[in-house]
């Protein structure tokens, strides 16, 4: 039975300063996904508190948005066998300091607030996240 499923990823501005993400996108390559669409963006603030909305009320919330849109962005429509838990599991704990060794944040996470990728955490939000960034 196939429980084929897809999820949005975005690679962060800490890693794409860092040139990370060619090596990110092999890692999902690497891990059976399917990059069906991606593109490179800087998205506006204003963006980011809409895509964050969620978060709202936290006290990162401003800071975190700031970030997200201050450089540039991978966003990405992955494809997978149960995609949206496989992320989840490929990316590791929010903190890179507790992500479990071999993750993406363990590997290449900075810090809580620069943990490198974004990945969506439920089949809703993966629909309203991908049609966020590709609704044309
Ligand atoms: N974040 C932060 N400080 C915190 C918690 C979260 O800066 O104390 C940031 C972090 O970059 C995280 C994002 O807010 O990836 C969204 O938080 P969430 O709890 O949804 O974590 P995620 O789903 O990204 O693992
Ligand atoms: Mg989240």
């Amino acid at each position: 039975m196939s429980n084929v499923k897809q999820t949005l990823s975005i690679i962060k501005p800490d890693a794409v300063e860092r040139n990370l993400d060619g090596q990110i996108k092999e890692e999902f390559l690497n891990n059976g996904f399917k990059i069906i669409q991606e593109k490179k963006i800087q998205i506006e603030k204003q963006e980011a508190e809409k895509f964050y909305k969620v978060h709202e009320t936290k006290p990162f919330y401003n800071d975190l948005c700031s970030y997200l849109s201050s450089g540039p962005i991978v966003v990405m429509i992955l494809e997978r066998e149960n995609a949206i838990i496989a992320n989840r599991e490929l990316m590791g704990s929010t903190n890179p300091k507790e992500a479990a060794e071999g993750t993406l944040r363990k590997k290449f996470g900075i810090s809580i607030d620069k943990n490198s990728v974004h990945g969506s955490d439920s089949e809703e939000n993966a629909r309203i996240e991908i049609d966020f960034f590709f609704k044309s």
